[in-house]
C-alpha cells in the first residue's frame, strides 16, 4: 500500500509528538490510526509513573498502575506504526514549513509539532517526603481525595490555595489541618474567615521532617521535637511548566506559564500544537488523553488541507491509480463468476 511518507521527504516526518505521556501517547495512537508519519521523542519523565493505583482512569474499574497505562498506550501506538525515540529535545526553530528540533542525540525535522511536554508538581522541601510521592503525599484533591477518607490530613501551605484545599478536603474528612511549616501566612482576610469559620486547625511550626513507614506517613515531626500524627499529605506548592520550547517559538502563555490553546489544541504559533498539563486544562489524565486526541485529529485535518492545496494528495492517488487496484471486484449474482470492471 502507497503511503503519504513514501511520496514525501524522508529526512521531513509528517507529526513530531514531545512528550510521551499520556497526552502524547493518545495523540500517536490517533495519528498512527489516520496513517500519519509519527514519531514520539520521549524523555521518560511523565508524572503518571508516579502513581501507582490511577482509580479515575475510565474503563479500570479495579484501578491501573500509571505505568502500566503508558505501557499498554505505547504497545497500541506502535500497533500503528508510529515511531518512538528515547531522547530530550533540547532547542527548536522554526522554518518556512517545518520545524527543526536538536535533541541530546539527534536532530529531527518535521511539517506538525505537539507539545506534550506536561508539568512538574513540586514537592515541598521537606525531609522524608519525596519517598512517599503518590502513596501517601499527594497534588491533587480530583484524584486523591477519594482515596483519603476519613484520615488524619495535612495540607502544606500558607497562602489562600492552602486554605481552599483545606475547605475542600472537608467533603473527604473531618480532619484536616494546614501546616505553614514556619512560613508567614500569606492568605488574605477572607480566607482567614473562612478558617474561623470553618473551624480548621493551623500548625505554624516549622517541620523538621516527616515520619513514615513503607511510604505510608505516620507524623509530622516539627523543629522542638515534638510531633503530630497524620496519614496524609497535601501540598499546593506549585508547578514548572515544561514551555521551554514553546517559549522559543513564541507562543503564547498565560500567566503561570501554561501553552494557550484553542479548542482544537492549536498554539498562537502555526503548525504548533500543544495538549496536556502543559496548557491550562485540568491536569488529569483522562483530560490530557481527550487533549491528545482531540490535538491529533486536528492536525490530521490540517495535512489533509495542506495535502489539497498544495497538490501533493494529487501525486498520492497518482501513484495510486499507477500501483494499486483502484476499483472494487464485481461479482456476477447468478452465475458467481467475477468479471472486472475498467
Ligand atoms: C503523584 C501524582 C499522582 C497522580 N495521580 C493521578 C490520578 O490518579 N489520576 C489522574 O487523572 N491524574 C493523576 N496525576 C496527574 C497525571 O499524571 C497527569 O495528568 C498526566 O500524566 C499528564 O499527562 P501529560 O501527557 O500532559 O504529561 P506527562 O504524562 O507528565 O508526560 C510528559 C512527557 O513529556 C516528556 N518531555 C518533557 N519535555 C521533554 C523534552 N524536551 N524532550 C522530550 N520529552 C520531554 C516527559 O519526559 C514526559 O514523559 C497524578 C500526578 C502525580 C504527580
Amino acid at each position: 500500500m502507497i503511503r503519504h511518507q513514501d511520496l514525501d521527504d524522508p529526512k521531513t516526518r509528517e507529526v513530531i509528538v514531545i512528550g510521551g505521556g499520556i497526552a502524547g501517547l493518545s495523540a500517536a495512537i490517533y495519528l498512527g490510526r489516520a496513517q500519519r508519519d509519527t514519531l514520539v521523542i520521549d524523555s521518560g519523565h511523565s508524572m503518571a509513573k508516579w502513581e501507582p493505583t490511577v482509580e479515575n482512569y475510565l474503563g479500570f474499574a479495579d484501578g491501573v498502575a500509571g505505568e502500566q497505562l503508558l505501557k499498554n498506550g505505547r504497545r497500541q501506538a506502535k500497533r500503528h506504526e508510529v515511531v518512538f525515540a528515547n531522547d530530550e529535545i533540547k532547542s527548536v526553530s522554526s522554518g518556512k514549513s517545518h520545524f527543526v528540533l536538536k535533541g541530546k542525540n539527534k536532530t529531527y525535522r518535521t511539517k506538525r509539532l505537539l507539545l506534550a511536554t506536561g508539568i512538574f508538581h513540586l514537592p515541598p522541601e521537606i525531609p522524608g517526603v519525596k519517598e512517599c510521592l503518590g502513596h501517601s503525599m499527594f497534588f491533587c484533591k480530583d484524584c486523591d481525595g477519594y482515596r483519603v477518607r476519613g484520615k488524619r490530613i495535612a495540607i502544606i501551605g500558607a497562602n489562600n490555595e492552602a486554605i481552599e484545599y483545606a475547605l475542600g478536603m472537608l467533603h473527604y474528612s473531618a480532619c484536616v489541618i494546614v501546616a505553614t511549616n514556619g512560613k508567614k501566612p500569606r492568605w488574605d482576610k477572607r480566607h482567614a474567615e473562612w478558617l474561623a469559620e470553618y473551624e480548621i486547625p493551623i500548625e505554624r511550626r516549622p517541620i523538621r521532617d516527616v515520619e513514615h513507614r513503607r511510604r505510608k506517613i505516620r507524623a509530622l515531626d516539627f523543629a522542638d521535637g515534638s510531633c503530630l500524627k497524620i496519614d496524609y499529605l497535601f501540598t499546593t506548592r506549585g508547578d514548572i511548566f515544561h514551555n521551554r520550547l514553546a517559549k522559543k517559538l513564541g507562543a503564547k502563555l498565560d500567566s503561570e506559564g501554561e501553552i494557550t490553546v484553542d479548542q482544537c489544541m492549536r498554539t498562537s504559533v502555526p503548525r504548533l500544537y500543544a495538549a496536556g498539563c502543559v496548557t491550562p486544562a485540568n491536569c488529569q489524565m483522562i483530560i490530557a488523553a481527550g487533549q491528545g486526541a482531540a490535538a491529533a485529529q486536528a492536525i490530521n485535518r490540517d495535512l489533509f488541507e495542506e495535502s489539497l492545496a498544495t497538490h501533493s494528495l494529487q501525486r498520492f492517488r497518482e501513484a495510486q491509480l499507477a500501483d494499486e487496484k483502484t476499483i472494487p471486484e464485481c461479482t456476477d449474482k447468478v452465475s458467481g463468476r467475477r468479471s472486472r470492471r475498467k
